[in-house]
């Protein structure tokens, strides 16, 4: 299948399979107990069911839960509040955590929702990114496991949107000459 006109591929299929299972690798070597992943919603849908499939074949026997967040855009500059949209059901209390997003860019999602596991209780939240954007970081915040360094483009595809399209591409890829601001209310 080739792309969808103005779209440029970034990381294709065969590069995010081979990282997954790396990373699955890296994470088996912190031999986490009585391990939860934690998807974040939506953008990280695809990364985490590959991931966690790359988990199952590096031995590893992770529950999966769900966490809905949003941020609130003002204009292009994020406000820094994240809401809740959905929350996990599973108790946190004593377990290791692995935090699963798509892309680690300010670092306010992934703060906020590894101050939540852990003030719940939680032995240990390691987070795996798929994407990291370097100097965009607003608080200090370093993911564990990071798939890919991504350039500062805005990025589709692999559950990844803009507008709520594109999340079902099988790549990662950005779009080209994109003229409009993506959107005031990110959806993740
Ligand atoms: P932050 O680290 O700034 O709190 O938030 C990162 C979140 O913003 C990501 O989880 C993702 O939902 C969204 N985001 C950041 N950069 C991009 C991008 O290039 N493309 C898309 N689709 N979402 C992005
Ligand atoms: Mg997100």
């Amino acid at each position: 299948m080739t792309p969808p006109p103005r779209i440029r591929v970034l990381f294709d299929e065969t590069a995010i399979a081979r990282r997954n299972e790396e990373l699955a690798q890296e994470v088996a070597k912190q031999k986490p107990e009585n391990l939860l992943v934690v998807a974040v919603l939506k953008g990280s849908f695809m990364f985490a069911a590959d991931l966690i499939r790359a988990l199952h074949r590096a031995g590893l026997e992770p529950q999966v839960e769900f966490v809905h967040l949003s941020s609130y855009l003002d204009g292009t500059v994020s406000s820094g509040q994240v809401a809740i949209l959905r929350d996990v059901e599973s108790d946190v209390r004593g377990r290791d955590i692995l935090l699963v997003d798509d892309i680690l860019e300010s670092g306010r999602t992934v703060a906020f929702a590894k101050d939540l596991l852990m003030a719940r209780g939680a032995k240990r939240v390691l987070t795996a990114v798929l994407l990291e954007k370097p100097h965009k970081r607003a608080v200090t915040i370093d993911a564990e496991f990071v798939g890919f360094t991504c350039p500062d483009v805005f990025v589709v595809g692999y559950g990844m949107d803009v507008a709520h399209s594109y999340r079902q591409l099988p790549y990662v890829g950005v779009i080209d000459h994109m003229d409009t601001e993506p959107h005031l209310f990110d959806e993740q």
